[in-house]
């Protein structure tokens, strides 16, 4: 084979999330570990893979008859293409694989449009349209086209990569859904799980699971949670449908912090140990604790940490004594408030030592009381700062534990909690650290059974208020 020719048809990788997730699954399909090795034979081979299950549909009657996967996919991928026309019915298989085979072989290099691929600026080979590139295949590169103009300008390889894209995601609910990341080296291992899994589906006879709670989601935090290597950049959850009734594209981010401290919870033993119970923090009825986990991993990190202090806030009303799962969670609350949520390590350290004054304050005996109005002061409505100046009274006057200064709340921790842009996160960490502190120190509320009810009430308001 010439160079020239090689070059045609060498998978780049380009500007389109599509595209690259669509590369990386021609590699995979091609049962090559990197795509720089990709050969022009193997891209072929690839190609020819993917034909061959196109091809395969030509004997089904129906899409939802056992291997018709693909004729099934179709609808939502390739609307009015050769696989799918109106006339399928009265087609003969024969004449079923003919317009297959045409659809997806390359063009004659004597019939090339004579102009720049759109994705790569290698010369493209015909110009395509909402058959064969997904709505929104990149942001820049809508699949509709202005009247008067042809489609898109597309190169072989880079065609094909959109055709390979539906091996890279999970095809369910009338939906496509793919893990993206700018990150070459997660991205690649993580195309290759998704496209065994998807042959797999195709092999496999229909089956109608009803799927549990934000599954899309979850697969994600799965995936980031078992690879092996530092992730790099941002992962994205890209859920799209190219059918005739309707036409979908959502793209949602995984911070790359998030990605990363996720990941940290299966290498770090303090914060592996600790997994299990933050997952019981996130569930809510109707939602299992990490996908629930999972949902918010993208749409709201702050949440996560609110959701925690709420969680042992219902288990103080619950039970009117703090729960002890408080320690195991302190790894994890204190690495996810610096890595994640940015908060600097001095201030969470700051937060820290605050809350071990404010615990040998509440804790000094066992009455109730002073941890329940703790508790209202930081609930909605409530006047955190009225209730520190009143307690920098008594901690003045009472003898404090050797090493703990004179002064309740200095002016450094008032800023960070009524001064700053994440006061209300250092607020539910103070909670958090006043429980982890109260545990630690084995304090036990007792009282009488009002006296505890009203501690529990205090504890459900606040965790109410950041449930809702
Ligand atoms: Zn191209």
């Amino acid at each position: 084979m010439t160079d020239a020719l090689e070059r045609q048809y060498q998978v780049l990788l380009t500007a389109s999330p599509l595209q690259r997730v669509g590369a990386f699954a021609l590699a995979a399909l091609a049962k090559v570990g990197h795509l720089e090795q990709l050969t022009a034979e193997q891209f072929k081979t690839a190609t020819t893979t993917m034909t061959r299950h196109l091809l395969a549909t030509a004997d089904v009657a129906k899409a939802a008859d056992a291997g018709g996967f693909w004729l099934s996919a179709s609808y939502m991928l390739w609307p009015n293409s050769k696989i799918n026309p109106t006339a399928r019915g009265k087609q003969s298989p024969a004449e079923r694989r003919e317009l297959i085979t045409l659809w997806r072989a390359m063009p004659d290099a004597a019939d090339w449009p004579g102009v720049p691929c759109s994705y790569c600026d290698r010369p493209a080979c015909k110009w395509f349209g909402k058959v064969d590139i997904p709505l929104g295949a990149s942001s820049e590169h809508r699949n509709t086209t202005a009247p008067g103009h042809e489609g898109t300008p597309l190169c072989y390889p880079c065609v094909a990569s959109l055709w390979a894209f539906p091996y890279g995601a999970q095809l369910s609910g009338g939906r496509a859904a793919a893990i993206h990341s700018w990150d070459d080296v997660f991205l690649a291992p993580v195309t290759r799980m998704a496209v065994q899994r998807t042959l797999a589906a195709a092999q496999a006879p229909v089956q109608k699971t009803k799927p549990g709670s934000y599954p899309r989601e979850l697969a994600v935090l799965s995936a980031v949670r078992a690879y092996g290597e530092r992730v790099h950049a941002g992962v994205e959850l890209i859920v799209l449908s190219n059918s005739n009734k309707e036409q979908f594209l959502r793209t949602q981010e995984m911070s790359q912090p998030v990605a990363e401290w996720l990941r940290s919870t299966t290498i770090k033993t303090d914060r592996r140990a600790g997994y299990q119970a933050l997952v019981t923090t996130q569930a809510a009825k109707a939602v299992p604790g990490e996908a629930f986990l999972a949902k918010r991993a993208f749409g709201d990190p702050t949440a996560i940490l609110f959701r925690t202090t709420a969680y042992l806030l219902d288990r103080v009303s619950a039970k009117g004594g703090i729960p002890v799962e408080a320690t195991g969670l302190a790894p994890l609350v204190y690495s996810y408030c610096i890595e994640v949520l940015n908060m600097d390590e001095k201030d969470v350290a700051r937060i820290g030592d605050l809350a071990r004054r404010l615990a040998a304050l509440l804790g000094q005996d066992s009455r109730p009381g002073p941890f329940g109005g703790f508790m209202r002061a930081n609930a909605k409505g409530g006047n955190l700062y009225g209730w520190f100046r009143s307690q920098s009274v008594e901690w003045l006057l009472k003898t404090r534990p050797a090493g703990m200064p004179r002064t309740l709340l200095p002016v450094e921790d008032y800023r960070l909690l009524f001064d700053d842009d994440r006061a209300w996160s250092h607020r539910r960490l103070l909670v958090f650290s006043v429980m982890e502190a109260l545990v630690e120190a084995g304090w036990e509320p007792k009282g009488s059974a009002e006296e505890l009810e009203d501690i529990a009430d205090a504890a459900a308001n606040l965790a109410d208020d950041d449930t809702n």
